[in-house]
């Protein structure tokens, strides 16, 4: 297959003069994209005028393009191929497939080839046809395959190295693979080759890892911007979870791609289980699943549409499929990078998506304990504590989401109008008076006798319920009962949540038993004042992303196509999409590398009545026109 692509694609529109050869022309050309995103352009140009560059990007931001696009031109410009280094073997078949679909001359070598197929491979590499070659990192530093990329050097063929995930380097991360360290030597032995490393890790101690790990002193440092302005967050308190999960989906993500995340295996099975009986499409997904298992779902999920997988933080890494609607969280994540990566799984495509998140009292209690618990060192834990605080500081805040998630990562902004908090502004109360009560009530506890209680009887006796355990205790007699009758339960909890998340209150034992710490001394005293959002009951907050579809979020990046659909281009749509799982099917690939939904709405709704004018839609290149242009208009006239 050869990269130069003979079918003369719409030229750009900023002039009829731009070489074929440019990185605008290319994206253009071959990926059918108008205009490069955010930083995009000044890291292609960088990259391709041979300069060395670290890339920090969101998930979803746009990575690939900012070595393929370099790759291409260079390979038109007689420079040979780009290596691509991916530790994700599962995903190197779908992207090869993608750039195929493109008409890149591409390929990959993993342990999932055949030998023969693998020689194929390496012949074609060694003639100088490849424009990317993707491998895993231990397959690349092996001296076999090292002496191929000396030969191609030599020769001048060799034009660039990508290395994507480049946080697998750094032991600080969680995805730290032992192979990435060797990849220093790939600077060494071919020094005048330009490097590219890609992360959406951004703190900066993985950042100075890969910097000294992979030599890259002298690279170019971009640090794109980390929103993700199609992403809607929104965290709800728990109430009854599972059926606040599935209202959430019914509501707004009817037939929609999603992924739910839970804490542990056993939630991941019961809660697939029980949204599979209320005939959603759940699919389970852990590491006590057996691989074969785990190996299909995340297939159905790829390659069909409408699934929703139920999973362990072992899902997702190396997900990039673009039409993921929702990501909820059932349980608190870890921490806010976590959280942001999970949650950047949704709406790659630019589309509008939610990312949804219920939390509890219980949640906080239980990542305490994990933390103390844990057999980490002190430093460490101090670490976690501080990023499980920062957590809970966003769960509870009553202003802009995105503003702490961005200002979290470094970045100013301005609230967002595209949150909970921006969009119904939660309503807030005076609750230092009541925080001041219900530490009296832990404190009177102790000195009637000092037992501890959990929560629930605190709650009781604060509101002045006669229960069988404040009699059999003797509690009706304490000056604290009774004191709280005027606020709610769902108060009192989200009081006492407030609390322990603020570190006052301690939370111990199997029974969570409740102790003050000794910064409750500041608030008893009234001198810390406490303000808290009146618990919403999840009240339906107005409808979500799915009615809200077409209003443009503020300076979104990819800007979402005007749905929803009237119904003759909503129809247009689904018959486009069932023309696609046809194509998708007999490539062996998932849909959304034949065209991603976007592009078939647009499609759908402009209703281009010839090549010329399909080829102005955002997505279509100049193969995929070539290959489906006609059969696309037949679709569209019906
Ligand atoms: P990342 O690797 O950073 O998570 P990807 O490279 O997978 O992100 O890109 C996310 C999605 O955005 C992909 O589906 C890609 O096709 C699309 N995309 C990237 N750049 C552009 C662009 N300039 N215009 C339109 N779509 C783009
Ligand atoms: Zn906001």
């Amino acid at each position: 297959m050869s990269a130069v692509i003979s079918l003369p694609a719409t030229p750009p529109a900023s002039a009829t003069t731009v070489a074929a050869t440019h990185p605008q022309a290319v994206l253009h050309e071959v990926f059918g994209y108008p205009a490069f995103r955010g930083a995009q352009q000044e890291i292609v140009e960088h990259v391709t005028a041979g300069g060395d560059a670290l890339v920090l990007m969101p998930t979803g931001g746009g990575k690939s393009l900012c070595y393929q696009v370099p790759a291409i031109v260079r390979h038109r410009a007689g420079q040979g191929v780009a290596i691509v280094v991916s530790p994700l073997i599962a995903l190197m078949h779908d992207q090869v497939g993608a750039l195929h679909e493109a008409g890149v001359a591409s390929a990959y070598l993993n342990s999932s080839l055949e030998g023969d197929e693998a020689r194929r491979i390496e012949r074609e590499l060694m003639s100088g046809q490849l424009v990317l070659l993707y491998a895993a990192p231990e397959r690349i530093l092996t001296p076999r395959f090292l002496a191929m990329l000396q030969s191609l050097h030599e020769r001048g063929l060799l034009s660039l190295f990508a290395i994507d995930e480049a946080h697998c380097v750094s032991q600080w991360g969680h995805d730290f693979r032992e192979e990435y360290l060797g990849l220093s030597a790939l600077h060494e032995q071919f020094p005048g080759v330009p490097r590219v490393a890609l992360t959406a890790t951004a703190d900066s101690h993985t950042r100075a890892d890969i910097v000294e790990r992979l030599q890259l002193q002298e690279a170019r440092l971009f640090v794109a911007s980390f929103d993700r302005p199609n992403i809607r967050y929104t965290i709800v308190e728990k109430d009854e979870p599972k059926k606040q999960l599935l209202r959430f989906i019914r509501d707004e993500h009817e037939g929609d791609a999603g992924v739910v995340y839970c804490q542990s295996r056993k939630k991941v099975e019961e809660t697939a289980a029980w949204l599979q009986t209320e005939g959603i499409n759940a699919l389970p997904y852990h590491a006590g699943l057996d691989a074969e298992v785990r190996r299909r779902h995340q297939d159905r999920f790829l390659r069909e549409d409408g699934i929703v997988v139920v999973a362990t933080i072992a899902f997702g890494m190396g997900i990039d499929k673009p039409d993921v609607r929702f990501v909820a969280h059932l349980d608190l994540p870890k921490n806010i990078e976590a959280y942001y990566q999970e949650t950047g799984r949704a709406g790659r495509d630019g589309l509008p998506a939610n990312a949804w998140m219920s939390y509890g009292l219980a949640d906080v209690v239980n990542q305490r304990r994990m933390i103390d618990e844990s057999e980490a060192g002190e430093d460490f834990k101090r670490l976690q504590r501080g990023k499980l605080d920062a957590l809970l500081a966003l769960c509870e805040a009553i202003d802009c989401r995105r503003v702490r998630l961005l200002g979290y990562f470094g970045q100013p902004s301005t609230p967002c109008g595209n949150c909970d908090n921006c969009i119904g502004a939660p309503e807030t109360w005076d609750a230092t008076e009541a925080a001041r009560k219900a530490l009296s009530g832990i404190y009177r506890f102790r000195q009637a006798g000092g037992q501890r209680y959990g929560a629930g009887h605190l709650i009781d006796v604060l509101r002045g319920k006669t229960t069988e355990k404040v009699t059999q205790h003797g509690h009706q007699s304490l000056s604290t009962f009774g004191i709280g009758a005027d606020v709610s339960e769902a108060q009192w909890r989200l009081v006492l949540r407030q609390l322990i998340a603020l570190g006052h209150v301690e939370a111990e034992g199997e029974y969570n038993t409740l102790a003050l710490a000794e910064s409750a001394r500041e608030v008893l005293r009234g001198e810390v004042p406490v303000r808290l959002r009146v618990p919403t009951e999840t009240k339906a907050r107005g409808k979500g992303a799915r009615a809200e579809r077409g209003s443009s979020p503020r300076g979104g990046a990819g800007k979402p196509p005007p749905l929803p659909l009237d119904e003759a281009a909503t129809e247009r749509f689904t018959a486009l999409k069932a023309w696609r799982a046809e194509v998708a099917r007999e490539h062996n690939l998932p849909a959304y590398v034949v065209f991603h939904d976007a592009t078939l709405a647009e499609m759908a709704r402009a209703m281009p009545g010839s090549l010329d004018e399909l080829a102005g839609i955002s997505g279509v290149g100049a193969k995929k026109l070539e290959a489906y242009g006609a059969e696309i208009l037949r679709v569209l006239a019906g």
